[in-house]
Parts: structure tokens; sequence; C-alpha cells
């Protein structure tokens, strides 16, 4: 090998490592799918976010795979519900806390409401969420906070466009009840003025026959045409109730797969169908 070859492959090599070293980026760790969905709109191709819960699992049964937790040790920051309503999450906080990790609580600032934790499935909560993931990231990588502000800026405003399509939609409902397979809509319920009814309490294994009884004489009387199933959810009890009062399932998805804005949507459209809004 003459010198100008050995220069060359020298100078290979060099950008070679370069190029991985850039690669290397820091790992942020969240605990339920919907917040890495969210955390992944704001850090782009900056972090590498991890989700412990993986797309379609139910958050309510779930346990968590141990290559996931792996990654804790590794992580830089992870990303917490803050109200820590899933035992296998206050486990991880525990450890990502024994760990001296930096924690980021999505719900600061958000009012909880009681019997449902499902806070990010109001697109007001939504943007509480963006501003302190986006606040917290800033922190820990100080060199790109301003990509991380202008992400945040951009899906701030796309939610507040989809909060206008939700709020224009839902004001031409001639109904103004939703049947739900358990309840993650309360937060949409109250914003845009429903009212929800859950076939299964969150934490719930089965309905009582009392409660199905309940349920069934309220659809007649509101003559209610749709149930929404939701996905991760055993569908049995929906499609039970769906014969006895002649409905039909619709599909909704309290975000624990696909990306934020388009399942929003996606769950606006079932919601017109069922609540017959003529926009
Ligand atoms: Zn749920």
């Amino acid at each position: 090998m003459n010198l100008a070859k050995l220069l060359v492959l020298v100078i290979l090599l060099m950008s070679a490592c370069i190029g991985e070293e850039k690669e290397e980026k820091n790992v942020v760790v969240v605990t339920i799918y919907p917040l890495y969905e969210i955390t992944k709109e704001i850090a782009g191709d900056r972090l590498e976010v991890v989700s412990v819960m993986p797309p379609n699992a139910d958050m309510h049964t779930f346990e968590p795979d141990p290559k996931t937790l792996a990654y804790i040790e590794k992580a830089k920051a992870v990303v917490f519900t803050g109200t820590l309503s899933e035992t296998w999450e206050k486990r991880i906080y525990k450890r990502a806390k024994n760990l001296n990790k930096k924690i980021i609580n999505a719900s600061e600032g958000v009012k909880i409401i009681e019997g449902d934790p499902h806070f990010w499935i109001s697109i007001k909560n939504a943007i509480i969420i963006v501003e302190n993931i986006k606040n917290r990231l800033k922190e820990i990588d100080p060199e790109n906070a301003e990509y991380y502000e202008k992400n945040a800026e951009n899906f701030i405003k796309k939610l507040k466009e989809l909060d206008i399509e939700y709020k224009n939609a839902l004001n031409t409902c001639s109904k103004k009840i939703i049947i739900v397979t358990h309840p993650a809509y309360t937060y949409l319920a109250e914003e845009y003025g429903f009212e929800q009814i859950p076939i299964y309490e969150v934490h719930e294994v089965e309905p009582s026959p009392k409660r199905i009884k309940e349920i069934i004489e309220k659809a007649k009387k509101e003559k209610i045409k749709f149930i929404l199933y939701e996905k991760g959810f055993d569908k049995k009890i929906a499609e039970t109730l769906a014969r006895e009062i002649n409905a039909e399932l619709l599909e909704v998805n309290p975000i624990i797969s696909g990306n934020y804005i388009e399942t929003m949507k996606r769950n606006l459209e079932a919601f017109k169908v069922a609540m017959e809004c003529s926009q």
C-alpha cells in the first residue's frame, strides 16, 4: 500500500468513527405509550426515546419487559405520568429515583379527575404536557434547546387546531352521550359537553350484572345506536351489550398506538358517528 492510499484509508476510518460518535444520543425513557408519542414529537431526531409500554398493551394490567427496564440505567431522564396510577409505573419510579435519574413529571399543572387517569386524552392537557416535557428536555440537553422549543411550538399549533376541530364538530351533535369500554374520555366529556357511560371502571375485571342492566336501560332510553369499544380491550362485553340494545360497534383508541394527532382525529370521527353530529 502506498502512502496516498494509506492516508485515504486513515481519513475514511476517522470519519467513520466521528460519524458513529454523532449517532450516540441521550436516552429518554417514557413509561406509558401516549406520553412516548408526545415526547417523540418534541425530541425529534436529537434523542433516543424509549417507551416501557409497547403499543397496543393494556396499561392497567401490563407488566414491563426486563429488556426495556434495562434502558432506565442508560437514561438521561425518565418521563412519568406523575399520577403513578399503575403499580408497575410506581416500581419504575422508585428504581429511577434510586438511580438518581432526572424525573420528568408530565402532568405537572394538570387538574386530575378522580376515576379517570387518562389525563392525556384531553387536548388542553396535551398542551400542558408538551410544555412540561419540552422545558425538562431543554435542561438535560441545552445544546438543542432551540430545536425542542421549535418542535414544541409546531406541535402545540397542531393541537390548538385539533381542539377547534373537536369544538366545532361536537357542537353539532343531536346526542350528547357515548357508551365506552372504560372511562378514558372524562376530560373530553367535560371540555366539549357530553356524557360518557363506561362499561368497566378503570381497574375492574368485570362489570356487575346490575351495572350492565343500568347501561341497557339508559341506552334504550337515550336511543343509543353505537357502542365505542376500545383498542386493547376485550370486545366480548361490548358485543353482548350491542346485541342487547341493537347497536353497532365503533372502535376508539385511548392513544395506545399510533401518532397522537391522527389517533385523536380518528376518535373524533367515531364520536361524531356515535353522537350523530352534523359536521
Ligand atoms: Zn385505560
